[in-house]
């Protein structure tokens, strides 16, 4: 189900994107997994979600990459509701969802009026990969790193994402449950 209307642009946002004073951590090891995952799709459209913890100050730190059951076709992919709470009800207290995570097919990585209605929590990050998951740059360069502020999933630029998420040490786990 594609509706023509998810590949017109968005319209703009009302007011300009505040940068946050939060980071997102994410360890390297993560991005591989990611990597891998999305890759793993091929040509389709793949949906994953980083989740972990998050400070008092709001910065969070990414410590499990899941793959939920899904649909996934070459221009769009879609999660049921029951197949998120299958890993969700499973995760350690205390880990919050901090990114949802997608791939687009080529390199225009903003958000569909598509992703605007399907992200399920507007305190995470959506980060969207070019390429199925081909990235060829070092992230978050070339990805599509957006967050929610006031009513507008807010498009980062390439300063802006750097200062947002940042790569790190660290180990992570990883669910495939495609
Ligand atoms: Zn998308």
């Amino acid at each position: 189900m594609i509706d023509a209307e998810d590949y017109l642009r968005r319209p703009p946002p009302a007011r300009p994107y505040e940068p946050a004073a939060q980071q997102l951590s994410v360890p390297a090891a993560a991005i591989g997994a990611t990597l891998r995952l999305l890759q793993g799709a091929q040509n389709r459209e793949c949906g994953l979600f980083w989740y972990g913890v998050r400070d008092h100050a709001g910065n969070g730190t990414v410590c499990h990459v899941a793959a939920p059951r899904q649909h996934m076709t070459w221009g769009n992919f879609h999660v049921a509701p029951e197949a998120l709470a299958e890993i969700v009800h499973r995760l350690p207290d205390g880990w919050k969802p901090l990114a949802q995570v997608h791939s687009h097919p080529g390199t225009r990585v903003e958000h569909s009026n598509y992703d605007d209605r399907m992200m399920s929590s507007r305190r995470s990050l959506s980060v969207v990969f070019p390429s199925y998951g081909r990235l060829n740059t070092a992230f978050p360069l070339g990805v599509g790193v957006h967050e929610w502020q006031v009513d507008y999933w807010h498009l980062l630029d390439d300063e802006q994402a750097r200062r947002r998420v940042r790569v790190v040490n660290g180990s992570v786990t990883i669910e495939d449950r495609r």
